[in-house]
């Protein structure tokens, strides 16, 4: 893998947030304020560009994030991005994709539109979503993928969908507790593109999964020392404990 090099002679990650305008529910941003202050930790510099719908999606980027949505905000969101074409490019040429909730089913083959109406969507990974019969909204739980080595997924979900995960997409999950894909599985990811239904921000409840994107980004990572973790670790352990299902 090749690492950028920064000015200051060290490494550098240019992180692009896609489309903030129409993509970035429940505080979805802090996803770009925690890999931006994980970075720095570490010494690596950090560029963050924040690309609105009616602007270029630049195809030269590291990490790429896209928020959640409501329904037509998404809508428009996936039909921009497809004539746009910047993030198919990048996601092609191996960058980091991560995306949440409205972003991650607009990263699938399908979504379903406002009435259940099967829409495109860019086909940059292989999950196919539709509208559910029931919202999913609480708090999630959910066991990752062994493979990636992070732990437990923590996060806040509220959406409409439901995805199918095809043969060229992992799960990214197991749910313990919550809706996540619909089918026991939650997110998905294939290569450096991932995908999840969780909120909280996500990167802040679980910052192994920050880790993990700003690796496969950067290269290898140092641990960050115990003091700089101690918000998150309380911030995990409150909300595990409150998302414990009633027996
Ligand atoms: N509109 C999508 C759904 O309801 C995504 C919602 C979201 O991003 N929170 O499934």
């Amino acid at each position: 893998m090749t690492e950028a090099v920064g000015a200051r002679g060290g490494r550098r990650v240019r992180l692009v947030w896609v489309y903030p305008d129409l993509l970035s529910t429940y505080g979805d941003r802090g996803n770009l304020l925690v890999l931006t202050r994980r970075a720095s930790l570490r010494d690596i510099e950090v560029e963050a560009v924040e690309v609105n719908a009616d602007e270029a999606v630049p195809d030269d980027g590291d990490i790429y994030l896209l928020g959640g949505g409501e329904d037509l905000p998404q809508i428009l969101a996936a039909t921009r991005l497809r004539a746009d074409g910047g993030l198919a490019r990048a996601a092609e040429r191996g960058a980091v994709v991560f995306a949440v909730c409205a972003g991650y089913q607009l990263l699938g083959r399908e979504f379903g539109g406002v009435d259940g109406e099967r829409l495109p969507g860019l086909s940059i990974l292989d999950v196919t979503s539709g509208r559910g019969d029931r919202r999913g909204v609480g708090e999630i739980v959910a066991d990752v993928d062994p493979v990636l080595g992070v732990p437990r997924l923590t996060g806040f979900e509220n959406h409409q969908g439901v995805t199918k995960i095809g043969q060229g997409a992992r799960p990214l999950a197991r749910v313990t507790l919550g809706v996540g894909n619909g089918d026991g599985t939650e997110g998905a990811y294939a290569g450096k593109v991932l995908g999840t239904y969780l909120h909280g921000p996500a990167l802040a409840r679980n910052p192994g999964l920050a880790d993990l994107l700003l690796g496969w980004a950067a290269g290898p990572l140092q641990p960050l020392p115990g003091v700089s973790e101690e918000w998150a670790r309380q911030l995990r352990a409150e909300r595990l404990a409150s998302a414990t299902p009633i027996s």
